[in-house]
């Protein structure tokens, strides 16, 4: 298997150097590219690169690139919000399934499903998200008693305010991340040197 390497340059702003960028492809259609990277000390002192990238959602027209080089000076605002911390949900849902429940769901759709938990015997006769709860629990923590899962959900409504971060916290901080990046991308185009490369 052969790579082609490919060398773009362009010259960077202050003219004595250049902006190169590495692209690779071979027999089989397979294309890769490197980040940039700035040939120039005073533009390599002055600026620094950035990268955005756009993912289609055509997904065979894979997506687009831009690379822009941003003033070294220019203060941009911070690309997440971190106002609640983040949590690895995955790792949660195996070792601490009540407080997962937390994280996944909001609490008047936990408070429901208690309600229906009180009221059912078996864990063949739940419903909606009663048994979506059951089936995860059983896949994740390997059995799904109807004792368990109430005692699961009965905790994780109690202890849904005091916990770490809670679904309505993180549906928050989602919102707020959405904001803080558009806020973000509108600074780098609004002040930075769209490459051509
Ligand atoms: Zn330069």
């Amino acid at each position: 298997m052969n790579w082609e390497h490919e060398i773009k340059s362009i010259k960077c702003p202050c003219g004595e150097g250049t902006i190169e960028k590495d692209t690779k492809s071979d027999d089989w259609g397979r294309y890769e590219e490197s980040e940039p990277y700035i040939k120039c000390p005073k533009c390599n002192d002055k600026y620094k690169l950035i990268t955005i990238s756009y993912s289609s959602p055509f997904s065979w027209k894979g997506g687009n690139t831009a690379h822009f080089l941003v003033d070294k000076n220019i203060d941009l605002p911070v690309k997440y919000n971190n106002k609640y911390p983040r949590i690895d949900k995955y790792e949660l849902q195996k070792t601490d399934f009540s407080h997962y429940l937390i994280v996944e769901y909001r609490l008047p759709d936990l408070i429901f499903c208690q309600n229906e938990l009180n009221q059912k015997t078996s864990v063949a006769s739940l419903k909606g998200l009663a048994s979506k709860i059951a089936k995860d629990r059983k896949k994740y923590v390997g059995s799904a008693k109807i004792n368990d899962i109430r005692s699961d959900v009965t905790i994780a409504v109690e202890e849904y305010n005091q916990f770490i971060v809670n679904r309505e916290q993180l549906d928050e901080q989602e919102k707020l991340d959405k904001k803080a990046r558009e806020e973000w991308e509108d600074k780098v185009r609004k002040n930075a040197i769209l490459l051509d490369i």
